[in-house]
């Protein structure tokens, strides 16, 4: 058997483990394989195995999997940093929900694109909770006001949160970061706003994925336990600068 689908057979019992301890049904959570650099022969190995959901971080890549993986049934979401100039791209690439969508500039521009085309597209704020500098999100003090600018654009769904926790082997450290997300939704769920739905929070990842689920994970997000270890470092794809 493929190693892929035994990683992906790995994730699924520690889900199942990360439910049984925090009473939760496995049912109520997505598996997001982050497929950054994977190539699409691989992906589609876990495609068929039964895996539905996958997301890119770079449009370009995006672009380039996209033919190859038209005819295997699957869903993209979009889980990087986006660059306005790239809107018009990830729209013609079938994604459903861009999971990072953290400042109104960007929000305002994809309102105009959709609007023009004539579509709608469900998305997810992506909250910095770990205050480090390196990674993208809006804060966590500014995430309420910036909901609350989107919720006025009717092409956007807002469906939730989504967050990287902190590198860290001090797992309490990590949990901070996946609490904070949870109280940031419970505090947007209580002001009842038209066009917010606070459905999902996407966070966990290879590493943090237990400590997530125990927190209130509804879609976790996993590149290296399924695919193997990247050639890329993250900074590649988490920063700013490169
Ligand atoms: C790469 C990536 C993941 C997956 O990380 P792993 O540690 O490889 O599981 C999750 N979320 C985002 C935003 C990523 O870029």
């Amino acid at each position: 058997m493929d190693d892929i689908i035994i990683h992906i057979a790995e994730i699924k019992k520690r889900i199942q483990q990360a439910c049984l301890k925090s009473n939760r049904d496995p049912q109520d959570i997505q598996l997001l394989l982050a497929t950054k650099t994977v190539t699409p022969d691989r992906i589609k190995i876990a495609l068929e195995s039964g895996e539905v959901l996958i997301a890119e971080n770079k449009v370009q890549e995006l672009k380039e999997k996209f033919e190859a993986l038209k005819n295997v049934p699957h869903t993209n979401h979009f889980i990087g940093h986006l660059q306005t100039n790239k809107i018009k791209d990830i729209l013609k690439c079938d994604v459903t929900c861009i999971q990072s969508v953290d400042r109104i500039e960007l929000a305002e521009k994809l309102h105009q694109r959709l609007s023009a085309e004539n579509k709608t597209i469900e998305i997810l704020i992506q909250v910095n909770t770990s205050f480090e500098e390196s990674k993208f999100g809006v804060s966590p003090e500014n995430t309420i006001e910036l909901v609350k600018q989107i919720a006025r654009l009717d092409t956007i769904k807002i469906k939730g949160l989504m967050t990287i926790g902190l590198f860290s082997a001090e797992n309490e450290k990590v949990r901070k970061c996946f609490q904070l997300l949870q109280s940031l939704r419970q505090q947007i769920i209580a002001l009842q706003l038209p066009n917010v739905e606070m459905k999902e929070l996407s966070m966990g990842m290879s590493n943090d994925l237990e400590i997530a689920i125990e927190e209130g994970a509804t879609i976790i997000r996993v590149g290296t336990a399924i695919f193997g270890q990247r050639i890329y470092p993250d900074s590649y794809y988490w920063n700013e600068n490169t």
